[in-house]
């Protein structure tokens, strides 16, 4: 009795493993339509092939397009003259247009300089700006684009 116990225990676990597994593989073999706005193709992964391909190289051309404009932001320049910027302005300029006193944390570009370096460096396209009024503006920019 003891036995056949076990031996069906044994017998039944490696079929209920073989059942979850095939499970699991299931979704794999679901095509669903291409990721890419408006495209119809049904594929096994997120893009069909053409919109993978596209997608891939602008995502490869955004990093290519922030990294330097990044690395301007590390330079030993810019992070001598911000300092000397905030200094003189000492305080928020947006909220201060609210009418509130916060002190400012960072450098804004007014116009976005998109790596250009003159607009980069020009203190007339600088603004003072508390840490949230900045971010608040950076995600506005990112959502326009
Ligand atoms: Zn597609
Ligand atoms: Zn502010």
């Amino acid at each position: 009795m003891w036995c056949a116990q076990m031996y069906s225990v044994r017998q039944v676990s490696p079929r209920r493993n073989l059942c979850r597994s095939s499970q699991k593989a299931m979704p794999l073999a679901i095509k669903t339509p291409c990721c890419h706005r408006g495209c119809r193709e049904l594929v096994r992964g997120r893009y069909c092939p053409p919109h993978a391909k596209a997608h891939n190289r602008e995502r490869r051309k955004l990093y290519d397009t922030n990294r330097p404009k990044q690395r301007l932001y590390d330079t030993v320049t810019w992070r001598r003259r911000s300092k000397a910027y905030l200094r003189r302005h000492p305080l928020c300029e947006r909220c201060q247009k609210k009418g509130r006193a916060q002190p400012a944390t960072e450098v804004d570009h007014i116009e976005p300089h998109g790596g250009n370096l003159e607009k980069f460096w020009d203190t007339d396209n600088w603004q003072a700006l508390c840490h949230s009024c900045h971010s608040a503006k950076t995600q506005r920019e990112m959502n326009v684009r």
